[in-house]
């Protein structure tokens, strides 16, 4: 008897217990956190990748930039970085001019220029002809590699009688640019520092649409010339000579030299990368203006 009531407490026991909460080491909420740990700030996941996180599209003062662009910030171009994208298709033909005419814009992924938006174009063209600019469009280009443009113009003279020398394909914008400089700046600047020279007759450049890469490396990053959205001024053709761009020392009292300083400066006020004589040893003799667009309207000028 005592035994069968033992078995039975022993299976109610069993029962019960199995009921029951659990009195051993139980699985209680979660660790009460202590009040006074701090807590434990949420992994910023994402560390940030190597470059650009910073909002403020400030120049890294690190080492120069190779040309053309700056390419420690680099806060430019909203669309995909999609360097030089390759597709599927007929071979590009040799890499730089002349561009073929009428070739379509087959590979419009590969061109990072995009097309230009036909009221902007409109209202670029427009004010060229107010300001006496003799230029004519030019059929799309795509020379592959992500080289082109879709609405260059050939710019003969940037401003009545003077002449873009020798003529230029580019985009209107940096046309645009480059005559309101000339105009408002270099014209009434060169009056007085060089008035010696007589009145502005050319513009010499040095290059404006050409399908390379930043100072014409073999590898590396396209350059804003590739675009059409850039131009190296190497000289300036006066009725009595011509004015060469120059490194300008800051210590140099010249007219010359201030000239050049003033031109420097002022550019920065039309292309949003000014890369004046000196800047790096890819300019050393001539001043590399573009109209690169960068996030909040930033602008690289040295
Ligand atoms: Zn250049």
């Amino acid at each position: 008897m005592t035994k069968r009531l033992a078995v039975i407490l022993i299976g109610l026991g069993l029962l019960t217990g199995a009921a029951l909460p659990p009195t051993g080491p139980v699985p209680t909420e979660k660790p009460s956190a202590p009040a006074d740990q701090p807590a434990v700030p949420a992994p910023a996941e994402k560390p940030p990748e190597g470059e650009e996180s910073a909002p403020a599209p400030v120049p890294a003062p690190g080492p120069p930039p190779a040309e053309d662009v700056v390419p420690a910030e680099k806060p430019e171009d909203a669309p995909a970085p999609a360097p030089k994208v390759r597709l599927p298709g007929p071979p590009p033909p040799a890499r730089g001019l002349p561009p073929v005419p009428g070739l379509q814009p087959a590979k419009p992924a590969a061109i990072r220029v995009a097309p230009e938006d036909p009221e902007q174009f409109a209202a670029c063209q427009a004010e060229l002809k107010t300001l006496g600019t003799v230029f004519e469009t030019a059929p799309p280009i795509d020379d592959g590699e992500g080289c082109g443009m879709s609405n260059p113009i050939v710019v003969r003279e940037i401003l009545p009688g003077i002449k873009l020398a020798p003529e230029a394909t580019f985009r209107c914008e940096t046309a645009l640019q480059l005559a309101k400089l000339t105009r408002e700046t270099i014209i009434p600047a060169a009056r007085i520092a060089l008035a010696d020279k007589g009145e502005l007759k050319a513009i010499q450049q040095a290059s404006a649409y050409v399908c390379r890469n930043r100072n014409s490396a073999a590898t590396g990053k396209i350059s804003e010339h590739a675009y059409g959205n850039a131009i190296d001024i190497a000289g300036l053709e006066f009725d009595k000579g011509s004015v060469p761009m120059v490194i300008a020392a800051q210590d140099d009292g010249t007219f010359p030299a201030a000239f050049q300083r003033s031109l420097n400066a002022a550019a920065c006020l039309y292309f949003t990368t000014v890369l004046s004589p000196g800047s790096d040893d890819a300019h050393k003799d001539h001043l590399h203006l573009d109209v690169i667009e960068r996030k909040s309207g930033y602008r690289f000028c040295r």
